[in-house]
């Protein structure tokens, strides 16, 4: 793997206080592809994308995206390096509308015409998201609203998209929906970490998976690879 133009975690460790979350991290996202983190409850994903995005604080190690470091900046400045999260639970401003919930996500972008592309793209990659518009982001239905979330993130324009468990708690249409749309921003050539605990899913949708235990990476491989791992099935896939 070359990540020139990719994202490097190197050696990286997080604690909460004094207990560790994440310790001696590898991982790596290479340009244009689909990388997973899969893990049960309390593994460490969050975390680990957290650091990533600079909303924890990182103990040791490194990130680098596109030869850059990014360990220690503030969340801003990784959005300015063309990195944008799809948060755990949505974060959405619930009692704004939709289509300002999107703006939001533009925030960055000052021209207009710009910014009206972006929308036509998202609402491309959504077309069920045209009619909500005006509506506020809380009246939408659980699934709607993660749609919300991701294309918000896309609103930034970013070359890297991290989404941290995008199908948590979603009908089966919807999780098709969310798994359909990050291999087709992927195929546009933006770079994806998606972080799930649905391992089935992660798996379909990705190149190249890592498995997080107790805060370290206990296996990493092609995603077609550990579809059909015995170990992977057992512990993962519920089979
Ligand atoms: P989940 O699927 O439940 O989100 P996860 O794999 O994302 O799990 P993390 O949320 O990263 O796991 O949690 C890793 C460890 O760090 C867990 O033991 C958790 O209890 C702990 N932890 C997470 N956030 C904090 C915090 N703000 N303060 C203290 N400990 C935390």
């Amino acid at each position: 793997m070359t990540s020139d133009n990719g994202l490097v975690v190197r050696r990286l460790s997080v604690s909460y206080g004094s207990v560790p979350a994440i310790i001696d991290v590898d991982l790596e996202v290479p340009g244009g592809r689909i990388v997973s983190l899969i893990g049960a409850n309390g593994a460490g994903k969050s975390t680990l994308i957290k650091a990533i995005t600079g909303l924890v604080k990182v103990r040791s190690g490194e990130i680098a995206y596109r030869g850059r470091s990014l360990a220690g900046r503030d969340p801003n400045v990784i959005l300015e390096h063309g990195i944008a999260l799809v948060p755990e639970g949505r974060r959405l401003f619930g009692s704004m509308t939709v289509r300002e919930n999107l703006e939001m996500g533009a925030y960055r972008i000052d021209d207009a015409r710009k910014q009206a592309e972006l929308l036509d793209l998202c609402l491309h990659y959504f077309p069920d998201l045209e009619a909500k518009l005006p509506s506020p982001a809380n009246a939408l239905s659980g699934g709607q609203q993660q749609m919300v979330a991701v294309a918000r993130a896309l609103m930034s324009a970013p070359s890297m998209l991290l989404l941290d468990e995008p199908t948590i708690g979603l009908a089966p249409a919807f999780v098709n929906v969310i798994g359909s749309v990050v291999r087709d921003v992927n195929r546009q050539g933006v770079t994806v970490l998606l972080v799930e605990q649905n391992a089935e899913v992660a798996l379909r949708v990705s190149d190249y998976s890592y498995v997080l235990e107790s805060g370290s990476v206990v296996k990493h491989g092609p995603s077609a690879e550990f579809l059909n791992d015995p170990d992977i099935k057992k512990a993962y896939l519920g089979l």
